[in-house]
């Protein structure tokens, strides 16, 4: 049978490659991509893990603490990383140059000189971050005191304090909702679901350092869909005295000495409202990674009208892509939690045993 290619015919692929087969292909070494490694060794499969980075971890290894609870991310990733252990094959600074499949049987090809075979993969990476960059009104990129939420994470879990960039102790803080996310201008109608939680959470924090600080968020509503969210908010504002205002900031301006004025409308009380802050925090929303879109390109899957991954079912096959043997787990279908990434990963996990089951 003809090897059927799935991106440039031209490039070699290693039919006669000394690789020892391996049964499946995880692609990402995130939450999603490290549980649903473990739960298929776990289930008897023998499976080999592809990173494109040095260690293991995505994007919650740069962050501080975790919503609802604040506990250290840090112990998420030692938790998945301890289940890995011993467990797969795993391969870092791994860069796939071209994917083929062949009779029900994949290749991926790693370099120049390097593949590696799978009968199903699991394409587990993730999202990439909103570039603020695009919303000019709010000045990330030329303004120095407005950073993004991950960068706020920074400053948590390298500097352990809250600064603004010239090193200064921020007396007002503005936190900006739905940078990126709902909003027809950059052609993202979707929720991006946990932007609001983590605002509610950063928030807290920058209370818990600055107890004399003010905080203002701005937002459009707020969503705290999940459990125990709804509770951090009501502590936000009764424990810590966070202001939340109703309103999407129209525009931003740089004071002489570096603080921002920013001009909004407060639209419960219907009144116009410029506030000026030391520090604005742009709470950047989930966009498909550049990755998942150059690999889905090569597996000719499907997107949906968001961009994220299309399942082949969206009610009951949600972990299928709409390529047969490749799977779908975590933020490649959409903007997501933690916790739902790592019961995602498994419930992944069992369906491509039932697909390997079903090929034998
Ligand atoms: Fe906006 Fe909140 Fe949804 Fe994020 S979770 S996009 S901040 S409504």
């Amino acid at each position: 049978m003809k090897e059927k290619y799935l991106e440039n015919p031209n490039f070699p692929v290693f039919l006669n490659s000394p690789d020892m087969p391996k049964e499946i292909i995880v692609i990402g070494a995130g939450v999603a991509g490290m549980t649903a490694t473990t739960a298929l060794s776990e289930l008897g499969h023998s499976v080999t893990l592809i990173e494109k980075e040095t260690s293991p971890g995505g994007h919650v290894k740069n962050w501080d603490r975790l919503f609802p609870t604040l506990r250290p991310a840090e112990e998420v990733i030692r938790f998945t990383e301890k289940g890995l252990q011993g467990k797969a094959n795993i391969m870092y600074k791994a860069s796939i140059t071209g994917i083929s499949s062949h009779n029900k049987e994949f290749t991926v090809l790693l370099g120049a000189n390097d593949s590696v075979r799978g009968r199903a993969i699991v394409l587990a990476t993730g999202y990439d971050l909103f570039d603020a960059r695009k919303k000019e009104e709010y000045g990330y990129g030329i303004y120095d005191n407005v950073i993004t939420s991950a960068e706020l994470e920074s400053l948590f879990r390298v500097k352990h304090k809250v600064v603004t960039p010239d090193g200064k102790e921020p007396r007002r803080i503005g936190i900006v909702h739905c940078v990126g996310s709902r909003d027809e201008k950059v052609g993202n109608l979707y929720c991006s679901k946990v932007c609001c939680v983590t605002g509610v959470k950063q928030a807290i924090e920058i209370k818990q350092a600055l107890p004399d600080a003010e905080i203002y968020g701005f937002y459009m509503d707020l969503r705290m869909f999940d459990r125990y969210f709804e509770e951090l908010y009501f502590e936000a504002q009764q424990k810590y005295g966070i202001n939340f205002i109703r309103g999407r900031i129209s525009e931003c301006a740089e004071n002489e000495d570096h603080s921002i004025l920013v001009k909004t409308e407060d639209t419960l009380t219907g009144r116009p409202l410029k506030m000026t802050v030391d520090l604005l925090v742009l709470l950047v929303g989930f966009t498909p990674s550049a990755e998942t879109i150059r690999l889905s390109a090569m597996l000719g899957l499907k997107t949906g009208t968001d961009g994220f991954l299309a399942p082949m079912d969206e009610h009951t096959m949600d972990n299928h892509s709409s390529v047969p043997g490749v799977f779908l787990t975590g933020a490649v279908k959409g903007p997501t939690s933690i916790v739902s990434s790592i019961s995602d990963a498994r419930a992944t996990a069992l369906q491509v045993d039932n697909y390997l089951k079903s090929l034998d």
